[in-house]
């Protein structure tokens, strides 16, 4: 098989350019808090080291940990991804601090979330929540008194 070599600045027909651009981690942070986001960059920089081009399907939160669905064939990425979704069961989603999946005031049921010792109390009184990638807060009430 032979290239061809246009000599005259014509070009062979580009990659289809309709296609949308990869969607890749740093483009889906949104989807879970703030103290995930660093592991998740730092996934990013492994995938992107073993296929440039690779693309996220799906970032979610399930259980207190990172559900992180990723299209691919290579079969490093498996380990990679397992990895971070482990570390992220041990960081705190709001912060970043060690922690681990807990209940709201450590109740037999309910939602199950990871976090920090010290992001365990607000999270537990409806004190903070995440969305949109971010930490929400509502303001402190005034202990009542009496
Ligand atoms: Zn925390």
């Amino acid at each position: 098989m032979t290239a061809a070599v246009f000599q005259d600045g014509r070009m062979q027909a580009s990659e289809n350019d309709s296609e949308p651009p990869a969607r890749q981690l740093p483009d889906d942070l949104r989807s879970v808090g703030p103290g995930w986001h660093p592991l998740l960059l730092r996934l990013h920089e492994r995938l992107v080291a073993v296929e440039p081009g690779y693309r996220v399907e799906r970032v979610t939160e399930k259980f207190g940990a990172a559900r992180i669905e990723v299209t691919t064939t290579h079969a490093e990425f498996r380990d990679l991804i397992s990895d971070a979704e482990q570390e992220s069961a041990t960081t705190c989603e709001f912060c970043g601090a060690p922690g681990r999946p807990r209940r709201r005031s450590d109740a037999d049921r309910g939602w199950i979330k990871a976090v920090c010792d010290s992001c365990h109390v607000p999270w537990s009184q409806h004190l903070i929540l995440i969305g949109h990638g971010e930490v929400w807060r509502k303001p402190a009430r005034p202990q009542s008194a009496g």
